[in-house]
């Protein structure tokens, strides 16, 4: 098998020639559309819609690279065009949540209608590693072919949420907290992410990096220019690509890990190929001309530390989530986002406060909370450890 091609595009702003032109571009030196997808296929777009955030955010997919995606797939004939994601706060719905970060103007004007990720359906899947069963969207679930769209961002339980991770919005609504609570740490969680990623398979990942998120993401981040457009067939190396570019171990992002243990793909630099329009160059190039070591991401080692192995110790090394009580506005929508049944927690006195000894540390409170208002802070320990136990 040859090497997986991960094509990395400069691009400077998201202007509409300029966005257009990086699109297609990559899709060029990846051998064209009809390398991944067939004009009589049903094509769902696979954006990051996370939460109605306005596109300066860096939060979501930006619309301009779903918009170039979509008038590229239709310059070259392809008709059946759906785009389609599951938000994070499932009472608000997938269209409301695009109109607010600007893709719903996009995909009307391209007459690229929604697909129902509204409705969900239970996929039993027994050979899982993880998960024996999925309840997928009824709109990924009716497509041929899947374009996922992701977003170059942080994420707290994950490290990054890059090119496996965005197939979370796959999962269908409420369901997706209720993974958090089934799947409760960084590992099991990115062996679910792996499994996901087998039974959805996305034909190709374009990932938008133009304006990344740094720090508190997926959602409280900060925006910060990377300039790029990444692309490839191959999730694992894709994301390991963007690990690299922003001096983060792959190995440490648990779905590079179990991504490349299912064969879904690789992180093995000796394993990609990294395309430009000046031809292949060296991950070590790549990383001159484009990386950036100061961006805001989980660098740590602590979970994979040798004091993991007493686990009694384990509570100690968790990062924990807090509450910045001046910008917090007492919304309780970090309560609705906690996926415990007895939820770790509650509204006093109008504001969060949290159960630490229930908490699982999925961080969906920190995921959904629209103020910026949660954080999540690092143990004296841990940074010890850290410091002192290099895996
Ligand atoms: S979601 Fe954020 S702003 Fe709303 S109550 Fe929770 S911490 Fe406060
Ligand atoms: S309090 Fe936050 S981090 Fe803890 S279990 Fe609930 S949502 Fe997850």
């Amino acid at each position: 098998m040859g090497k997986s091609k991960v094509v990395i595009i400069e691009c400077r702003k998201y202007k509409q020639d300029l966005v257009d032109q990086a699109v297609s571009e990559a899709v060029e030196l990846l051998g064209g559309w009809e390398r991944f997808v067939a004009k009589e296929e049903r094509i769902v777009l696979k954006p990051n819609l996370l939460a109605r955030c306005s596109p300066e955010k860096a939060c979501t997919t930006h619309p301009q690279v779903f918009a170039a995606v979509g008038r590229s797939l239709r310059h070259h004939g392809y008709e059946n065009l759906l785009y389609g994601d599951s938000p994070g706060n499932h009472l608000i719905g997938v269209e409301q949540t695009a109109e607010g970060c600007g893709i719903l103007r996009e995909a009307r004007q391209l007459g690229i209608e929604a697909a129902n990720f509204s409705e969900g359906q239970q996929v039993d899947y027994p050979q899982g590693h993880a998960a024996d069963h999925f309840v997928l969207c009824k709109g990924a679930l009716e497509a041929d072919a899947i374009i996922n769209l992701c977003k170059m961002k942080t994420h707290q339980l994950e490290r990054i949420t890059g090119a496996m991770k965005n197939t979370f919005g796959c999962v269908y609504g409420f369901n997706k907290g209720a993974s958090h609570a089934r799947f409760p740490n960084a590992d099991v969680f990115g062996k679910m992410i792996g499994d996901l990623n087998l039974l959805v398979r996305p034909r190709l990942h374009i990932m938008d990096g133009v304006m990344a998120m740094e720090g508190n993401g997926p959602q409280s981040g900060d925006p910060t220019p990377m300039y790029l457009l990444l692309a490839s067939a191959d999730p694992v190396a894709l994301d390991s690509v963007f690990c690299r570019l922003v001096d983060l171990k792959p190995e440490l992002v648990p779905t590079n890990v179990y991504g490349q243990k299912y064969g879904i793909g690789t992180y093995e630099e000796d394993q990609i190929e990294v395309l430009t329009l000046e031809g292949p160059i060296s991950m070590e190039v790549a990383v001159s001309r484009w990386g950036n070591a100061d961006f805001n991401v989980e660098r740590g080692e602590e979970f994979q530390g040798q004091l993991k192995v007493i686990g009694f110790l384990q509570p100690l090394l968790d990062r924990k989530p807090f509450v910045k009580k001046d910008q917090c506005v007492g919304c309780g929508i970090c309560v609705q986002a906690c996926p415990l049944e007895e939820k770790a927690i509650y509204l006093k006195k109008g504001k969060p406060v949290y159960r630490y000894r229930k908490c699982i540390k999925c961080y969906c409170c920190q995921e959904m909370c629209p103020q910026k208002a949660i954080d999540v802070k690092t143990t004296w320990i841990a940074k010890i450890a850290d410091r002192n136990w290099k895996i």
